[in-house]
């Protein structure tokens, strides 16, 4: 496994910008906690950020509020005109977020760009469609021609947004832009090991032209803030692991408000016995390592027709072993580091716990501390049974596990048995067969002949989470209609029959008219 060097090609800019940053986008006032922020690449501390209070909450969402109804008085052109401009500030800026993205994820610069593109990409869709897909609606009337009805979407109010820090730029702020479009002000709260990427969004779009108070940021612990923000706000948009989506949805349910949630998965990837080999084999170098394994949609289990499996599990750990690790914030680095000692700790639990029961390494299963405290070996395992973690417990980490099928029943039978339903892939010549056996998964993603990045960069169709993978979609008009409430307005032009004649007349009436 060759390596990169992080000597050679250091940072663009530090987590030294991140007070600038606090004191423009952040409320907070007076003395606060610090709370260290850890750079991956060499376990360093690169910057701190304040542990805001519930007081500090309760002044972001009392803003948030007060800002609201200027703000969805707005034209859908004049908002739009700034997430517009955002998306060109991004083509002029992306170098600095890809640095603070490396800095505080410790993942490969080439895995940072995703989250540019796509949140670049968002903002330009929302910023195009959004007056489209919340057009006011004439709907069929209670009574032809003496009731006029008409469906409207009215923004919720105020949105609050956790996020995690896998994807520190694309989950902070993607889910935002259509909310935000809808006429909704925000209070978002970024994990707090990646507050500087979301605070550099979000002084971007102040850039662009965002008022002050339509998106806040506080920062903090999650099991203070979080809890402090859902008290709060009128609809909560949560990604995460599902543990803790459970806990959002009992306290959004407490308050009989709305939740949309985007939780844990364990992906399956299904390799047909006609699948072309070496192009799943890329595709499954690029949906098992991107971002050290560290992304939802991320495949951790593959499927492979006992035809092709000998040849596919020999290419796949070949790839595997030769992709090159490394702190690199340039491109010389295929791969970066995990982001905390948490995941590295529950990595090496799963592969220990695999190998102690039996389970094959193909190649990996190792710790590279000469690269940096958090690098671990891309891993290949075979031979994986029920008793083993790695079975069924997501892992987030750049860990998978190959099995054999001899039926395609039997494949669909393996990739549903699990509690999550995030994301698929399968893989074959035949497209429409590929897209019978998609129809039989039950996940919100499925892609043909890719792992994940067909289905999440299709962004005018929704994406999301079955089962325990979440409630709700983002993406396409799912992904903004869920920040309105949809009201009725019908005009009754003339009054309703009162006496039985009429009445008789009315319902012969009605007999005329399609249902
Ligand atoms: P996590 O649930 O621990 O943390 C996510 C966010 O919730 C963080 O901002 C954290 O500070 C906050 N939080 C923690 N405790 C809270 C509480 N009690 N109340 C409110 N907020 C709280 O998740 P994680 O382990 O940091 O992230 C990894 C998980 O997220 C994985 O399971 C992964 O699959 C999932 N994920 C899902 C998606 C998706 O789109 N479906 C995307 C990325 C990550």
């Amino acid at each position: 496994m060759e390596t990169a060097n992080l000597a050679s090609s250091p940072p663009h800019i530090s987590l030294k910008c991140l007070p600038a940053l606090l004191s423009q986008i952040t409320l907070c006032e007076g003395t606060h906690d610090q709370i260290a922020v850890a750079a991956p690449f060499t376990g360093e501390t690169a910057g701190t950020i304040p542990a805001t209070r519930e007081a500090d909450v309760d002044l972001a969402v009392e803003h948030a509020r007060s800002a609201q109804p200027e703000w969805a008085s707005r034209s859908f052109t004049a908002r739009a005109k700034i997430f517009l401009r955002f998306y060109d500030l991004l083509v002029q800026r992306f170098e600095e977020v890809l640095d603070l993205i490396q800095l505080e994820t410790g993942k490969a610069r080439a895995h940072a760009h995703e989250e540019v593109l796509d949140t670049a990409i968002v903002s330009r869709y929302y910023a195009l469609r959004a007056e489209k897909l919340l057009r006011p609606q004439r709907r069929k009337g209670a009574f032809p021609l003496l009731t006029q009805t008409w469906k409207f979407r009215s923004p919720v109010g105020v949105i609050g947004f956790i996020s995690p820090w896998n994807y520190p730029l694309t989950l902070s702020i993607t889910d935002a832009i259509p909310a935000l479009m809808a006429g909704n002000t925000a209070v978002l709260k970024p994990d707090r090991q990646t507050s500087s990427t979301a605070l550099w969004a979000v002084s971007l779009l102040r850039e662009a032209g965002l008022p002050t108070g339509v998106l806040q940021v506080v920062t903090g612990d999650g099991s203070t803030v979080g809890p402090a923000l859902a008290k709060r706000v009128d609809f909560l948009m949560f990604t995460g692991s599902t543990a803790t989506g459970k806990s959002i949805a009992t306290q959004a349910a407490a308050r009989l408000i709305g939740c949309s949630l985007e939780l844990g998965g364990k992906n399956p990837m299904i390799v047909c016995a006609d699948a072309d080999v070496e192009s799943a084999v890329s595709g499954a170098i690029r949906g098992c390592f991107t971002a050290a394994g560290q992304l939802c949609v991320s495949v951790e289990r593959i499927y492979i027709h006992e035809s092709i499996f000998g040849r596919f599990a020999t290419r796949f750990a070949d790839e595997a072993q030769k992709l090159k690790m490394g702190a690199a914030f340039d491109y010389s680095a295929d791969l970066g580091s995990l982001t905390s000692r948490r995941q590295l700790a529950k990595v090496e639990e799963h592969v220990q716990d695999a190998v102690n029961k039996g389970a094959t390494l193909l190649t990996g299963g190792r710790r590279r501390p000469e690269l940096g405290p958090l690098f671990y070996e891309p891993t290949v395992l075979t031979e994986v049974h029920e008793n083993m973690k790695v079975y069924t417990e997501e892992t987030f980490g750049p860990v998978v596990s190959l099995y054999k099928f001899q039926t395609e029943n039997e494949a669909i039978a393996r990739a549903n048995a699990t509690s999550y339903g995030l994301n698929a892939s399968v893989w074959t010549r035949n497209t429409s067969r590929g897209i019978d056996l998609a129809r039989k998964i039950r996940a919100g993603s499925i892609n043909i002949n890719e792992a994940y990045i067909s289905a999440w960069g299709s962004v005018d169709s929704p994406i999301g989470g079955m089962k325990e993978s979440g409630i709700g979609r983002r993406h396409g008009a799912e992904g903004i209609l869920k920040f309105t409430e949809p009201q009725t307005v019908a005009v009754q032009r003339f009054p309703l029959p009162t006496n039985r004649i009429k009445l008789a007349s009315l319902l012969k009436l009605l007999r005329l008219f399609p249902g």
